[in-house]
C-alpha cells in the first residue's frame, strides 16, 4: 500500500494536462463528441499481451477504388484498441472518410471493429506489424493495391508500446531497441514511403501522435525521472543491437519517451522540409491521459484499475477513450488543424480536483475532456533544430533510406520506386 501511495503521484504527474494555450480556436463537435462529453463509467485498462513480432505477410486486397468510392482515405495505425481504435471509429462514422486499420494483428482487429460497430463498408483491415522493416514495406505495397492510383488523404501514426517494467530490451526484427523500433523507425518508415501518395492529395494529413511525456517544459516530461534525452545520438547511429538512442544501457520508461521526442521532432523537421514543397500539413498532438487504454498493459491489475480513478478525480488529467478519438479525428478533418508543423492540445478540465456533489452523490468537475483545441508549445528539447536534422539523418539510415535522402536533398520529392 506504501508502495501504491509513493507510486501514484509520480505517474499521475507523468500525464498530467497540457501547458497553457498558445493559440486558441473554437472546439468543433464531432458526431461522436457530442454524445460522450456525458459522464462516462471508467474502466480498467485491459490485461493485453505483448506478442512477439509476426511480420508474416497478408495477400493483398484489391478493388479498393471501387468500394472507396468519393470518400477521402485515411490510414490509422494500431487500430485495434485505445485511442487508433476511437480514432479510426470517429472517422468512419463521419461518413466522409473511408480508413484503412493498419493492425499487427488483422484477426483481432477485424474482431474488435465488428464489436465496435464500425459502419458497413467504411474500413478495411491491412497487416502492419511496426517491428518489421519489411512488414512496413508489405504494408504499402499492400496499401497501393488496394486503391490503386488514388491518392492518401491521411495518415495517422498512433501505435505504440510503453515497456517500463522490462529489465532487458527487447528488438525488432530489423535489431533496433522495441520502444524505439516500433513507435518511431516503424512510423517513420512508413511515412517516408507514403510522402509520394500523400503529395498527391489535396489538403493531405500526416498526424504523428506524441506526448507530454516526451516535452520537457511540462510536469509529466520534465520533472518525472526519467527525462527524454537523445543525448548525441551515438545508439541510434550505431544501428542495430543498439539499447538506447543515446548510447546508453537499456532504461524501459526512457526508451518510451526518447521514441515520443523522435516522433515529436519528425513532424517539425518533416514539416521544415516539406510542407511548403508538397502542401501536406504534418502534425502532432497530445490527446490527454487516456488511462484506460492497453498502452498500460504491461502494469499490475492494482494498477490499471486505480490508474484511471486517479486520473480523473485526483489529476483531474483524465479523457476518456471515446474523446481522445474524436480529438484524434478531429486533427485529420478539422479545417482548423490544417496549420503544418503544430503540436495540439484541448484545454478541458485538466488539473482540477474531482468535488462531490451532494446533491447528485456523485464527483462533479474532473478529468480532462471538454475545451478547446489550441497551439501547444513544443519543448526546447523537440524544437532543437540540429539535433532533429541528425536524427532525421540517422532514422533515414536506419530504415534503409540513406539514398533516397540523398536524391530528396537534390530536390527530388519522389519515392522510392
Ligand atoms: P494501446 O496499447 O491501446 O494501443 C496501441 C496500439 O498499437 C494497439 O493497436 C497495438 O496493437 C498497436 N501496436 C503495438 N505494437 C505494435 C507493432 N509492433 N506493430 C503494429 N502495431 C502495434 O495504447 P494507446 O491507445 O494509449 O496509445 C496510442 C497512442 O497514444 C500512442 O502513440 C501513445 O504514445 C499515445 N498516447 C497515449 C496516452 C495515454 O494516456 N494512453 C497519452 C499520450 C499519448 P495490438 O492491439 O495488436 O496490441
Amino acid at each position: 500500500m506504501a508502495r501504491l501511495i509513493l507510486l501514484l503521484p509520480s505517474l499521475a504527474l507523468a500525464l498530467v494536462a497540457p501547458a497553457r494555450p498558445l493559440v486558441r480556436t473554437t472546439t468543433r463537435l464531432s458526431p461522436l463528441q457530442a454524445e460522450t462529453v456525458k459522464e462516462v463509467k471508467l474502466k480498467q485498462a485491459p490485461n493485453l499481451e505483448s506478442p512477439p513480432v509476426d511480420s508474416s505477410k497478408q495477400a493483398p486486397k484489391v478493388n479498393g477504388g471501387i468500394v472507396i468510392g468519393l470518400r477521402k482515405l485515411a490510414v490509422v495505425t494500431g487500430a485495434s484498441s485505445g485511442l487508433g481504435l476511437y480514432g479510426a471509429l470517429s472517422l468512419a462514422k463521419r461518413g466522409d472518410y473511408y480508413v484503412i486499420l493498419a493492425c499487427r494483428n488483422v484477426e483481432r482487429a477485424e474482431r474488435v471493429a465488428k464489436e465496435m460497430g464500425f459502419p458497413a463498408n467504411s474500413y478495411t483491415v491491412l497487416k502492419c506489424e511496426l517491428g518489421s522493416f519489411q512488414s512496413v514495406r508489405d504494408f504499402v505495397f499492400n496499401l497501393r493495391a488496394f486503391k490503386g492510383p488514388r491518392p492518401l488523404d491521411a495518415l495517422v501514426c498512433n501505435a505504440a508500446v510503453y515497456l517500463p517494467a522490462d529489465p532487458k530490451p527487447r528488438f525488432t526484427e530489423d535489431g533496433y531497441e522495441m520502444s524505439m523500433g516500433v513507435n518511431h523507425l516503424g512510423h517513420f518508415l512508413m511515412t517516408q514511403l507514403l510522402l509520394p501518395d500523400l503529395q498527391k492529395a489535396k489538403g493531405a494529413r500526416c498526424v504523428i501522435v506524441g506526448s507530454i511525456t516526451g516535452n520537457s517544459n511540462t510536469i509529466g516530461g520534465g520533472l518525472v525521472y526519467p527525462r527524454a534525452d537523445l543525448g548525441d545520438l551515438s545508439g541510434l547511429k550505431a544501428g542495430p543491437g543498439a539499447e538506447m538512442a543515446d548510447g546508453k544501457p537499456f532504461f524501459g520508461a526512457k526508451a518510451y519517451k526518447d521514441s515520443k521526442v523522435c516522433n515529436m521532432m519528425t513532424v517539425q523537421e518533416m514539416h521544415r522540409r516539406f510542407n511548403a514543397k508538397t502542401g501536406i500539413t504534418f502534425s502532432s498532438l497530445y490527446p490527454g491521459c487516456i488511462a484506460e487504454t492497453g498502452l498500460f498493459r504491461e502494469k499490475r491489475g492494482w494498477f490499471r484499475s486505480i490508474f484511471p480513478v486517479f486520473m480523473k478525480y485526483v489529476t483531474g488529467g483524465y479523457v476518456s477513450e471515446t474523446e481522445a478519438g474524436d480529438r484524434l479525428a478531429q486533427t485529420v478533418w478539422d479545417p482548423v488543424a490544417a496549420k503544418s508543423g503544430v503540436y495540439w492540445s484541448w484545454n478541458g478540465n485538466a488539473q482540477q480536483v474531482g468535488l462531490y456533489d451532494p446533491s447528485s452523490g456523485s464527483v462533479k468537475g474532473a478529468g480532462g475532456s471538454g475545451g478547446e483545441i489550441f497551439e501547444n508549445a513544443y519543448s526546447a528539447s523537440t524544437k532543437d533544430e540540429s539535433t532533429a536534422a541528425a536524427m532525421y539523418e540517422a532514422s533515414m539510415a536506419a530504415c534503409g533510406l540513406g539514398e533516397l535522402s540523398q536524391k530528396r536533398a537534390g530536390g527530388s520529392l519522389d519515392g522510392e520506386q
